[in-house]
């Protein structure tokens, strides 16, 4: 008889190493699956990690997780194709115990966490793919991989293999994603000595900084482009959701030359030394998008779940809520002994009722609509630079005079009746 584990997890990203962590600290016997050569390898990220949701699963993680910097200050850029209106926060009390997001490599990050898990006595194997959930009678009952002998079973089977999970979708509970519920991403690690970070981004010792830069970053399509300090490197990179790539016919390391290319960002990085180049897809269909969550001896946790909270750029703490409450749900249906699919509902229950469930309808409509009504990103970001420049420009204009001017200049293409739709819809997508 081939060994049987209560749970086995595939994928030991950010949601998978977390609910393996929770469930093996809970007396589970559990397999975590990675097909990289160890977690992390194959796994991309801005590179901003929320301590709350990881905090939930390793207390005080900070004193020993490789993190690069916590972040104290956010800014975020909104660029014309020579000028920028900026705004942000920053905060001396981030730079503190508790801290509120760190910078992380998830090379690095990410082999750490899923180590924490092996300590609380989950098994972790690496280059393993798995390729099919085996299925009896309606039900999962493990996982075909593609070691010689290859077939594991278990009670339940947690599907943590990310943003295009082919293992959710061969079981049925979505459909290939649409254009437009996907972005692409990609990024390079610029390596840069520290002291050069931190002359240019105004910060000291180990503080960090986050940029979050929209408008002609992406070429007038939905998406952001981002700047990320690390000890003695900066993350920078740009994506565009794929409806937006076909359309705009823009390739995405083309799209990043442009954006390390921008003379609002250039000076920052024109001497960093390219050490590594990365691309990625990231969940963006929100709310309307998230599959089905559990069936019959199986769960699908993080971006497999389309969990990404993408105004926000909140996906690694999504990943790590969902793995734990996935994990809480195990843990009761092991001390019912029912593993059906009414029995692991509470998972579903916990994701709709918290503030993963609750975020992403507040912004149900926003990517479709901001889709749809390009003007947001490549109408109004124009005017607002070129607003500001008026503003600030002394020419012996009197004020009111500027004010006006300015007024007009925004209902000019538009008309009011235009502008005061676009403000109510804005308002209606974000509210
Ligand atoms: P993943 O991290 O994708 O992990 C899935 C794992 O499953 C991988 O290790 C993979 O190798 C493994 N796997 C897949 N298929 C199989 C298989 N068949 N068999 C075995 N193993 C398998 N989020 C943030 O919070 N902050 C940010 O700053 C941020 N920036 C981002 C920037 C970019 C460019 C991208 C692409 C994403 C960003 N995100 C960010 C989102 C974040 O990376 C994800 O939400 C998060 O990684 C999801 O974690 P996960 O564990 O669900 O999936």
């Amino acid at each position: 008889m081939p060994e049987k584990f209560d749970v086995i997890v595939v994928g030991a990203g950010p949601a998978g190493a977390a609910c393996a962590n929770v469930c093996a600290k809970n007396g589970l016997k559990v397999l975590l699956i990675e097909r990289g050569e160890y977690p992390g390898s194959k796994n991309v990220m801005g590179g901003i990690l929320y301590r709350k949701q990881t905090e939930d699963i390793v207390p005080e993680f900070w004193k020993e997780a490789p993190i690069e910097r916590p972040v104290v200050e956010q800014r975020f850029w909104f660029l014309e194709k020579e000028s920028m209106m900026s705004m942000g926060y920053k905060g001396k009390e981030w730079a503190q115990e508790p801290f509120n997001n760190f910078t992380v490599l998830r090379a690095q990050f990410d082999q750490w966490f899923a180590k924490k898990a092996v300590e609380q006595g989950a098994l972790l194997i690496n280059e393993t793919v798995v390729l099919e959930c085996i299925q009896e009678n309606g039900k999962v009952i493990g996982v075909r991989t593609d070691r010689p002998d290859g077939d594991i079973y278990a009670d339940v089977v947690v599907l943590a293999d990310g943003v295009n999970s082919l293992l959710a979708k061969s079981l049925g509970f979505h459909k290939e994603f649409k254009p437009d519920q996907v972005a692409l991403c990609a990024m390079e690690v610029l390596n840069m000595p520290k002291g050069k970070i931190n002359d240019r981004f105004g910060l000291e010792g180990n503080e960090g900084c986050s940029v979050e830069i929209f408008g002609d970053a992406t070429q007038g399509q939905l998406g952001t482009a981002f700047m990320y300090t690390n000890k003695d490197s900066i993350n920078i990179g740009v994506g565009t959701t794929l409806s937006g790539m076909i359309r705009s016919k823009v390739k995405p390391y083309e799209l990043l030359e442009y954006v390390k290319n921008h003379p609002m960002i250039r000076p920052y990085i024109h001497d960093g030394e390219p050490a590594e180049y990365l691309a990625h897809l990231i969940p963006e269909g929100g709310y309307y998008a998230i599959p089905k969550l559990t069936g019959n001896g199986v769960v699908v946790i993080g971006d497999a779940a389309q969990l990404v909270n993408a105004i926000h750029r909140e996906g690694s703490n999504m990943a790590m809520a969902s793995g734990k409450m996935a994990a809480e749900a195990i843990i009761q249906a092991k001390a019912n002994n029912d593993f059906s699919e009414k029995g692991l509902d509470s998972y579903r229950t916990s994701i709709f009722d918290s503030f993963i469930g609750k975020d992403l309808k507040k912004y149900k409509d926003l990517t479709h609509t901001f889709e749809s009504h390009p003007q947001y990103l490549n109408e109004y970001i124009p005017l607002m630079n070129r607003a500001a420049s008026q503003f600030f420009t002394i020419d012996g204009t009197p004020k009111r005079e500027k004010q006006a001017k300015i007024m007009q200049s925004f209902t000019a293409g538009r008309g009011k009746f235009g502008v005061a739709q676009d403000l109510y819809r804005a308002w209606k997508v974000m509210k």
